[in-house]
């Protein structure tokens, strides 16, 4: 678990002081707050704070005085409408912090999605911890020869071990020699702001990361996709699992419409037409190229 005592014993009093108040409570989104969730090896993702429910969505698609529509029907119906049709204003009313601890190489990529804040852990002002993401054993995979941004086989035995050994030894001296240049008997240390700069990517860092639901979503649909890479797809189908908790009528549309859906080209469209008026299309025939048809035949795999 990536938590100390004294930081579980910080969240379980604060789960242990509730308040009474007037605003939106999503009773599944209370069941996670402050709850630390474990992530790859040292790392966690818990929900700081919300804002909304299901019926701020419904409520302020129809500017209304109240709390949406009383049957459930009736805002499902209107919030599977906006996400099909793209109405994303309705689903920013909705927000969320997180606090997140991630191997710097993750947040690198995490931090390329603009539209949130972020306040990160300062490694010039605190020393960071001896904690480094070590892939487990199923994870060790080979550079993948089909696709450049991706994995293939599984590495084991000897050459696993290897790996292994260069990623723990490389970390621990790398970090000996942090502490080393941060303080020297008798002499002054070097400032934290450049000994921390020898460190690897896979040390670990934090942050608070606050953003609305029509973004968070735009960031799982990239970043819970298949094609994301491993380390930051587990922060993201962790994410997933917290937001159908959260907003669960939402949820469902952006599962049905984002993550189960697909989004067709004009040509496709053309070629499935032609298709079911009984041509044979081929991707010579189709007017697509060799890329675009291979995503497309894979849809229907
Ligand atoms: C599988 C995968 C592989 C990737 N590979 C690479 C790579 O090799 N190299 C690389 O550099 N990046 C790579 N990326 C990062 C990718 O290019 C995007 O930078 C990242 O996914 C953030 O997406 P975004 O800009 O849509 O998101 P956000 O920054 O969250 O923005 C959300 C949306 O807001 C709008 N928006 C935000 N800011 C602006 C702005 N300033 N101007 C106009 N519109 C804006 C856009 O519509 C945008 O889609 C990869 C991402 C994925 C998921």
């Amino acid at each position: 678990m990536p938590l100390t005592p004294e930081q579980q014993a910080e969240i379980d009093e604060a789960r242990a002081t509730p308040r009474q108040t007037l605003r939106a409570v999503s009773e599944g989104m209370e069941r996670h707050l402050y709850v630390a969730h474990p992530v790859l090896d040292h790392g966690l993702l818990r929900v700081i704070d919300y804002m909304g429910d299901d019926s701020a969505i419904v409520q302020a698609a129809r500017v209304s005085y109240g709390r949406g529509t009383k049957a459930v029907s009736n805002d499902e119906g209107l919030i599977r409408y906006l996400m099909r049709h793209w109405h994303s204003t309705p689903f920013e009313m909705c927000e969320v912090k997180f606090h997140v601890k991630l191997p710097v190489f993750v947040a690198r990529q995490w931090i390329r999605h603009r539209t949130a804040n972020v306040n990160e852990y300062s490694a010039r002002y605190s020393i960071l911890d001896r904690e480094f993401y070590i892939p487990a054993p199923e994870q060790l995979a080979a550079q993948s020869t089909v696709n450049n941004q991706g994995r293939g086989a599984v590495l084991s035995g000897e050459e696993a071990q290897r790996v292994l050994d260069i990623l723990r030894d490389d970390a621990m001296r790398s970090y000996d020699h942090y502490e080393g240049m941060l303080s020297q008997e008798g002499q002054q240390g070097l400032a934290r702001e450049l000994a921390r700069m020898n460190l690897p990517a896979n040390i670990y860092t934090q942050w608070y990361w606050k953003t609305d639901l029509h973004n968070l979503f735009h960031f799982l649909r990239l970043r819970a996709d298949a094609h994301a890479q491993y380390e930051i797809r587990v922060y993201a189908e962790a994410m997933c699992r917290i937001v159908a908790d959260w907003v669960p009528l939402a949820y469902a549309a952006f599962e049905d419409y984002r993550l189960g859906g697909v989004s067709l080209s004009g040509k496709a469209v053309e070629v499935l037409k032609r298709r079911l008026a009984g041509e044979t299309v081929t991707q010579e025939t189709s007017g697509m190229s060799k890329g675009e048809w291979r995503e497309f035949e894979g849809v229907w795999r």
